[in-house]
């Protein structure tokens, strides 16, 4: 049915980038006999689900949404892809995305822009706006994406679908394309909060092949999401963000955020403001930050390794490094190409601790908002993202206003907390989808899906 709808939609959605019909049918069937033979691998064995192009899939490409690795198949799995299947789930195909996660919009994609299908005329969200379009547009009913600084929350919010960013540590991520290794996580993107649940308890967990992963159970997230359903909220202390709303923000958007915490009030929820004034300079923090990892990161596409080669035109035998440059510049877009450009700025020496030593102080502070927050409340809450999805086109030559719509999602990914964005309506103005997040402290996901449960 998924490949049906697929064949149906997408190209009016372009959502996928490769769709393997023929791999996902016989995982399909595999599952099936294995539930009707009463041994299901896990509880989503036999369901499909699409995938991001940022993850590396054994014998599928993998292109990361640029022309740099048109072509390359990874020689092996993510460890998220690996878990996927040893748990039976059939896997559809690759997603669209921003050119590196690199946007906000899909439209930095080297591949051609995802359309929201609830207005084709809108983006999807970014930088994983075909996952969370395959989702929306009942192509997939699960999709993995990853979030670095708001790719799955903010696609979830601008399309009405479940997505959360996990705690840093709490998925592997090996085989994940790194963008910046310290805010990179993967997660859930899926149509009700058990769904998501479910998945991110599948592909969570301790790897040892990934230094940064937490070698801690996870927390019983399915019960949580479970619990939360029953729609009580007595005892759970919800904390408003002050800086995150108010002038600025869409009036839609806000409308249906306060509707949100009303019913969360109305289930028996205490409901506070509280400030952290450090989120102001989040933002800005992160965009010194990201493009110093990538810039780092994306060093490795040096036209030896990976994908595409380009030599030079008119030179009879080209230097590697003048095949290396003229790759790059072929190879990437605008977008990664600014950023490469930003990082090595801001890690170049003589400005090193004037702009990568001032962001990672200003870091701390924002890790110690949380902190100091979450000695008085459970769980933090904003709208996901200040504005419903907007026109293609809109904001793409314009990068400031671009990154203005990660407002609220980045700092989570700063500090590491754990965040989830579930529906909460569609705004007035547009009839468009309207995102609510909820952050926790790290470690904790299982309140994001206590209360994001409640909400359904
Ligand atoms: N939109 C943000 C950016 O452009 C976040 C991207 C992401 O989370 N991968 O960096």
């Amino acid at each position: 049915a998924s490949l049906d709808r697929i064949a149906a939609v997408d190209g009016a959605v372009h959502a996928f980038l490769h769709v393997d019909a023929e791999g996902a049918l016989a995982q399909a069937a595999a599952a099936d006999e294995r539930r009707a033979a009463g041994q299901p691998a896990s509880a989503l064995d036999g369901v499909p689900i699409a995938v991001k192009d940022v993850l590396a899939t054994r014998g599928l490409p993998t292109t990361c949404g640029s022309k740099i690795l048109e072509g390359w198949v990874p020689p092996y799995d993510a460890t998220v892809v690996a878990k996927l299947r040893e748990a039976g789930l059939p896997i559809l195909g690759k997603t669209n995305m921003d050119e590196f996660a690199m946007g906000s919009s899909t439209e930095h994609s080297a591949y051609g822009p995802t359309h929201n299908p609830w207005d084709l005329t809108r983006i999807p969200g970014g930088s994983g706006g075909g996952s969370a379009a395959a989702v929306a547009a009942f192509e997939a009913p699960l999709a993995l994406g990853t979030d670095t600084g708001g790719s799955i929350r903010q696609p979830g919010a601008v399309t009405g679908t479940v997505g959360t960013k996990p705690t840093y540590g709490g998925v592997s991520r090996y085989g994940l394309v790194a963008m910046a290794n310290s805010l990179d996580q993967v997660g859930p993107v899926t149509r009700t909060v058990l769904d998501a649940a479910l998945l991110h308890e599948l592909i969570g967990g301790h790897d040892p092949l990934d230094s940064t992963s937490i070698a801690q159970p996870l927390p019983g997230i399915v019960d949580a999401a479970r619990q939360g359903a029953t729609g009580d909220m007595s005892g759970v202390r919800i904390g408003v963000i002050t800086e995150l709303g108010g002038d600025g923000w869409q009036a839609g958007v806000q409308d249906r955020f306060r509707e949100s915490l009303d019913l969360l009030v109305k289930a028996g929820a205490d409901v506070v403001e509280v400030s952290c004034p450090s989120f102001v300079h989040a933002l800005a923090t992160y965009y010194l930050v990201m493009p110093a990892e990538a810039s780092s990161n994306l060093a490795k596409f040096d036209a030896m390794r990976y994908g595409l080669r380009v030599l030079p035109e008119g030179v009879a035998s080209p230097s590697a490094e003048e095949v290396m440059k003229a790759t790059r510049a072929a190879g990437f877009g605008d977008e990664v190409k600014r950023r490469i450009m930003i990082g090595t700025y801001a890690l170049s020496s003589g400005y090193y601790d004037a702009y990568y030593g001032q962001a990672q102080k200003v870091r701390t502070l924002i890790s110690r908002d949380f902190a100091a927050a979450f000695e008085s409340v459970d769980v933090l809450v904003s709208p996901t993202a200040p504005t419903t999805a907007f026109p293609i086109g809109e904001k793409v030559d314009d990068p400031l206003a671009m990154y203005l719509n990660d407002l609220a999602t980045i700092p989570a990914n700063l500090a590491g907390v754990p965040g989830i964005s579930v529906p909460s309506g569609l705004a007035s103005e547009d009839g468009l989808p309207a995102g609510f997040q909820i952050l926790a402290p790290a470690l904790a996901d299982d309140r994001c899906y206590r209360v994001g449960a409640a909400l359904e």
